[in-house]
């Protein structure tokens, strides 16, 4: 274990990041970790040098998201695996967005794995692990008051902002975006908040499919036992154009 982990205090650890305090008030230190998020039959693992590539993943894109005035929680990466963020308040629901047709979307409508939708489609979910993160509508974010109307209003307008640069920034380097989650957190500046782009954005919480063979290039590899799942986070790295610079991903 990186000895820098020892000293510090741990806030928070999920599956797939470690969180600890961050070395200025305000702040927080994002560890990539190698484990898999655990698969529906429950299986876990570790994609040896998935938390160093997806720390450098996240950090290429919230940077470029950051470039075209989408408010982020990022600030700079440290090392390997760890990256410092901003402290937000993070707001307990996970948005997701899809192009195609796949995952828990095909299986629940039956729809065939690989339609393209008529439209992108922005979904909510509660985040509860208990309760294996259960779709919600908008009626109960704001029934429950995990958000306010103006709030989901930002929410969807910055992630529909998203999926329309992801999605061409990665059909440039031949991958197409189906579908992605995100999550958000509200940053306080005096009395103002703001809200931000939180979390990470990697081929853990994306699916990334090749424009041309429509090979599975995610974490899918992993959940549904596809094989070569460390290559698949390596070519998505080495597309982007920052594998060079990882000499060692272990
Ligand atoms: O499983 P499902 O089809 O609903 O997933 C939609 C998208 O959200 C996928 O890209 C998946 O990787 C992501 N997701 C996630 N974390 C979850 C649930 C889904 O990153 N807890």
């Amino acid at each position: 274990m990186n000895f820098r982990i020892g000293r510090r205090r741990r806030i928070y650890e999920g599956k797939a990041k470690v969180l600890f305090e961050g070395p200025e008030p305000g702040t927080i230190v994002q560890y990539f970790k190698d484990d898999a998020p655990a698969c529906a039959n429950g299986r876990r693992g570790t994609i040896t040098g998935k938390g160093a590539l997806n720390n450098r993943i996240s950090e290429y894109l919230m940077l470029k998201l950051g470039e075209i005035g989408v408010p982020t929680h990022f600030l700079r990466r440290l090392n390997m695996r760890e990256q410092l963020v901003r402290k937000v308040e993070i707001i307990p629901i996970e948005i997701v967005v899809r192009n195609v047709a796949a995952g828990s979307l095909a299986k629940r409508l039956g729809i065939p794995e690989g339609t393209v939708l008529p439209r992108s489609i922005v979904e909510f979910y509660y985040k509860k692990d208990e309760l294996d993160d259960p779709m919600v509508s908008d009626e109960h974010i704001t029934a429950f008051g995990w958000a306010s109307p103006q709030e989901i209003d930002e929410i969807m307008s910055i992630s529909l902002r998203v999926n329309d640069y992801l999605s061409g920034l990665f059909f440039g380097i031949g991958l197409r975006l189906v579908d992605f989650k995100l999550e958000f957190g509200r940053l306080w500046d005096n009395d103002d908040m703001h809200i931000v782009l939180a979390d990470e954005i990697s081929p853990d919480n994306c699916r990334l499919w090749d424009v041309k063979t429509n090979e599975k290039m995610d974490n899918d590899r992993f959940r549904c036992d596809l094989g070569r799942v460390e290559e698949a986070y390596q070519e998505v790295a080495r597309r982007l154009g920052i594998m060079p610079e990882m000499s060692s991903i272990t």
